[in-house]
């Protein structure tokens, strides 16, 4: 179908067009990820501030409207939200690729639900192949639940990216084995560095690069066994395969080397605000003018004109290193 092209209203300064929405569905979860939230917890909003699976649509459709191809769901975790069959069905009804990140823990469930809604592709967060390793990292003890729904998702024909964000001393002595689990898997595996949001204690200490990852796979491989993918325009990652292995694996390097020249990225956050960028510490509110029947569009309009050229600012390593200057969410409320 062709929509009109509104995408001037998702365009920013440098050009880039926004037509890929993350919709956060809830700031609840089922596990408590140290690198994701605070061990006290997160102050949720409260339950009227969230907006129904109504607002979501509309929002969704007025974005699509201006020229959104894709929706991907999060949260939090967006499954464990009572109502996220319905609000997977209804969006499904919108020309776009829908998909989903998720921590996989309930993914079984909705099986059923994913094939009747056309998500063909599913990132779900797995940060070590060690059980007890899984438990100190989600607080939770989940493991055996996400590796079986992972290939369970494989068996039933879903694309599967395995998000493993890599924290050094911890999981980085488990980069090889991941790399290996694409041997006889068609997973595709993607090494996240490890970023600063509020309350995860972060610090550069514990960041595993981009080098350093490449630099392990060098030595534990041949030079001609490790082929180069094409990344695509708007990728964040830079891809991989092993030779002769089913799956790839990729590296999203956004603190060492931050791909935000081909950001076409918008963010709506469970509570209704917009965020034009992942590490931006402004907000633009939707819900209330939705609610107060005014229109949207100039608000959005706004927040994409506002966005920076790179990491809401944060240019520079240094920058970013400095994590007293960031005013951020816990990312559990943002959605990564
Ligand atoms: N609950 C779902 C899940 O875990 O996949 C979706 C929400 S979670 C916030 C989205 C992604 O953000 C996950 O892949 C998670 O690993 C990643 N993430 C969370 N905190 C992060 C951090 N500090 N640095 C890098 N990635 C992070
Ligand atoms: Fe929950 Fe996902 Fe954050 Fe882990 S990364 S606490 S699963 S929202």
């Amino acid at each position: 179908m062709t929509k009109p092209n509104n995408l001037h209203t998702l365009t920013d300064t440098f050009g880039r067009k926004h037509n890929y929405l993350r919709i956060s569905l809830t700031e609840r979860c089922n596990l408590r990820c140290t690198y994701c939230m605070p061990a006290e917890g997160i102050q949720l909003s409260p339950k009227e501030h969230i907006m129904t699976y109504e607002e979501i649509y509309t929002i969704a459709n007025q974005f699509v409207d201006l020229g959104v191809t894709k929706i991907r769901l999060t949260g939090g975790e967006p499954l464990v939200r009572k109502d996220a069959a319905l609000i997977i069905e209804k969006l499904s009804s919108l020309p776009v690729e829908l998909t989903i990140t998720t921590n996989g823990v309930i993914v079984d469930k909705f099986i059923d639900q994913f094939k009747k809604s056309g998500i063909k592709s599913l990132n779900v967060s797995l940060d070590s192949l060690d059980a007890s390793k899984n438990t100190e990292i989600t607080r939770r003890s989940y493991f055996e639940k996400v590796y079986q729904n992972i290939l369970l998702l494989i068996k039933e024909g879903f694309t599967v990216k395995v998000n493993c964000v890599l924290i050094k001393g911890f999981n980085d002595d488990e980069i090889i084995d991941f790399v290996n689990l694409t041997k006889s898997l068609p997973v595709h595996v993607r090494f996240i560095e490890f970023m600063p949001f509020d309350g995860n204690r972060w610090n550069m200490d514990k960041l595993v690069s981009l080098q350093e990852i490449l630099t392990e796979v060098n030595t534990n491989f041949n030079k001609n066994e490790i082929i180069k993918l094409k990344d695509a325009p708007n990728d964040t990652t830079k891809s991989y395969q092993i030779k002769g292995y089913q799956g790839t694996f990729a590296i999203i390097s956004s603190v060492t080397n931050p791909f935000c020249d081909g950001c076409n990225r918008i963010r709506l956050t469970a509570n209704g605000q917009i965020k034009n960028c992942l590490f931006s510490s402004t907000e633009s509110d939707l819900l209330t003018p939705l609610r107060q029947g005014k229109s949207i569009n100039p608000i959005i309009e706004r927040a994409v004109q506002a966005k920076f050229k790179i990491r809401s600012g944060m240019d520079t390593l240094d920058k970013f290193k400095n994590t007293d200057e960031h005013n951020n969410r816990s990312m559990i409320t943002i959605g990564g």
